[in-house]
């Protein structure tokens, strides 16, 4: 049965796939940021343009001038300034064309920025973390392009062209007939190749995407894979995906390599054509010297455009290849809109039940589909899951490894929705509380107990910024770690390196319960850790668990029974569902299971 078949949409992206698409529609909200600029840019683009065509009319001139013995000093000033105009005005619109395209990179960094971390939790499992850095940090560059050697570029460039075209057309209409003949094989030929630089830069990202999560995979793990002497083959895969992304990048470089040349043998071709026809006429009589050096200079003017235009072209492709990855990130629905979030009650009233679930069940969402495995199933996790927990009370969850229990503390947090029934926090469905608010009521420590890079202080205040230094030494006292606080001169500024390296597998989870703790949450969800810690830091974290235990409500999972026997109520869970609940004396008669983890862990 498939629960959630509906969601795999857009993950998981196979390595063969061609990925998603963008189109040019969607670039145009990003460009429309900028629209000052693009307007000055244009402008100058027309400036620059319409001096670009003085300068071969100016020089016919100078050349007449020159023949007829006429003075030459206004012209010659006429082409100096011209000529500096014309630099002036490049190196300004490069500049304005620089600086939007580094507001495009920004505004699409910042959308993704924004969008990243809220995105629906189920989106996370099958994505790939280095991927999804590598959307915000490479991806987004290539869209600074599009501007600076792209649009922008195209329209000055169309205008130098028709304006040559239309001079050119004045002088001698049969030479352009021969230099257009040249202009429509080159325009013919391009336009097939460059089309392949979208998909090819697509494909080249993914590459790069692909990459960065192997990286992000091998420096994550980088003491396991050190210990199993995978270094190698870890560093191997990396430089695989690289070199992908290298056979990409060479593709698109080879794309972009023929434009240019095939704008250069046009030019060449339609040059001496040019000159053989034009000095035959030149000859004859039939056209003057000057005529011809304008008309070539033109021709010159008409053809570089041209190039520009395929390079603009070409680097649109690009950033539309780009913009793809970016545009399938933005179009993921957020867990919670804003106008859902506002439509939801803020608190409810306070209700002898703190936490209850009613018949839940659920799935996690089926993988992607794969070559091997063409229609991958949800697997039910849950099933017909029913308890409730008083307010006050200290209860826990206990039950074989992948039974279920921190599948339950997601749905409490609303990582994921039920595929069918309730849960309600003081009686009220927590469908109708906003995800802010409920999670504002509940602390939430990880199994895996994070902690992030950087001091004890950046730790604890993750989730309560305005804490002051005394609330936060109070708070590390109450999970015993006046300790971890003293051994340090820094106090509250120690690091703790990343992941929390420099502290012990004890001190971290005791951490993480000092970080739920300081947001003062009326429920606590702990996740006990795994791993096991010895005589000492068992007390020591027994001994927090009590101190939290007693101003609020706590739903422990415990993987040692030893720290849960004396619990209000112990919640047993086989397969996804409740087989037992009871206290510790009631379940060892009641419940075999619970007798038999019970009686591995020597307790009767
Ligand atoms: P443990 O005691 O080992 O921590 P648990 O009882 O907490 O186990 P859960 O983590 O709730 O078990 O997992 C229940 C089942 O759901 C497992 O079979 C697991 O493989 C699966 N599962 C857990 N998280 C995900 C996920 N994000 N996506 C898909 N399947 C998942």
């Amino acid at each position: 049965m498939s629960m959630m078949g509906g969601r795999g949409r857009g993950r998981g992206l196979s390595p063969k796939d061609s990925g998603p698409k963008a189109k040019f529609s969607q670039l145009v909200p990003y460009l429309m940021e900028h629209k000052a600029a693009l307007w000055i840019a244009m402008a100058l683009s027309v400036l620059g343009a319409g001096i670009s065509l003085a300068q071969p009319l100016v020089v016919g001139q100078v050349i007449t001038a020159v023949q007829s013995g006429a003075d030459l000093a206004g012209l010659v000033t006429a082409l100096v300034a011209v000529i500096l105009g014309s630099a002036v005005v490049g190196g300004f619109m490069y500049y304005v064309l620089a600086k939007a395209g580094e507001g495009v990179v920004l505004s699409a960094r910042q959308k993704l920025a924004h969008r990243l971390l809220k995105l629906p939790i189920h989106e996370y499992d099958l994505r790939r973390t280095g991927d999804l850095v590598s959307r915000v940090g490479s991806d987004t560059t290539l869209l600074r392009a599009v501007l600076t050697q792209g649009l922008v570029d195209a329209v000055g460039g169309i205008l130098v062209f028709v304006g040559s075209l239309v001079a050119m057309a004045f002088i001698d209409p049969l030479l352009l007939g021969l230099t257009l003949l040249m202009v429509v094989i080159a325009i013919a030929s391009i336009s097939v190749t460059a089309r392949q630089v979208r998909s090819a830069t697509t494909k080249a990202q993914q590459r790069v995407g692909d990459m960065s999560a192997a990286v992000d995979r091998a420096l994550s793990a980088v003491r396991t894979i050190r210990a199993a002497r995978a270094e190698k083959r870890e560093s191997d895969a990396i430089a695989k995906d690289a070199g992908e992304a290298f056979t990409q990048g060479v593709k698109i470089a080879r794309i972009n390599a023929m434009i240019t040349p095939i704008a250069g043998l046009a030019m060449n071709g339609a040059f001496i054509v040019v000159l053989g026809v034009g000095g035959y006429r030149v000859a004859t009589g039939t056209t003057s010297v000057a005529s011809l050096i304008t008309f070539i200079l033109l021709m010159f003017q008409m053809i570089r455009p041209l190039g520009q235009a395929f390079g603009a072209y070409s680097s649109v492709q690009s950033g539309l290849g780009a913009l793809a990855r970016i545009q399938e990130i933005l179009d993921v629905p957020l867990e919670e809109t804003e106008a859902e979030a506002r439509n939801a009650a803020k608190t409810s009233a306070l209700n002898e039940t703190a936490l209850e679930f009613e018949n839940v069940s659920f799935g996690y969402a089926a993988p992607p589909a794969t070559e091997e495995n063409l229609n991958p199933e949800s697997r039910v996790v849950l099933e017909g899951v029913s308890f409730a927990i008083p307010r006050g009370a200290r209860v826990a969850l206990v039950g074989p490894s992948g039974s279920g229990k921190s599948t339950i503390f997601s749905l409490i947090e609303r990582f994921y929705e039920p595929s069918a029934g309730r849960i309600l926090l003081d009686g009220q469905p927590v469908t109708e509380i906003s995800r802010n608010s409920l999670r504002a009521q509940i602390g939430y420590v990880e199994q895996d107990a994070p902690v992030l890079a950087g001091s004890l202080r950046a730790n604890l205040m993750i989730g309560s910024p305005d804490a002051t230094d005394e609330q936060l030494t109070a708070v590390l006292a109450e999970v015993n770690l006046t300790e971890v606080l003293e051994r340090d001169s820094r106090g509250l500024d120690a690091e703790v390196g990343e992941n929390g390296i420099m502290l012990s597998g004890g001190e971290r989870q005791r951490l993480a319960i000092a970080r739920a703790l300081l947001s003062a949450p009326p429920i606590l969800l702990l996740d006990e850790s795994t791993s096991s810690l010895d005589g000492l830091n068992e007390q020591r974290m027994r001994d927090a668990i009590d101190s939290v235990a007693k101003n609020r409500t706590l739903l422990v999972i415990a993987h040692r029974l030893s720290t849960v026997v004396d619990s209000d109520q112990i919640i047993v869970l086989e397969h996804g569902k409740v087989i037992g609940v009871g206290t510790h004396s009631e379940l060892v008669v009641s419940t075999p299971l619970y007798k038999k983890l019970a009686k591995q862990q020597l307790l009767v």
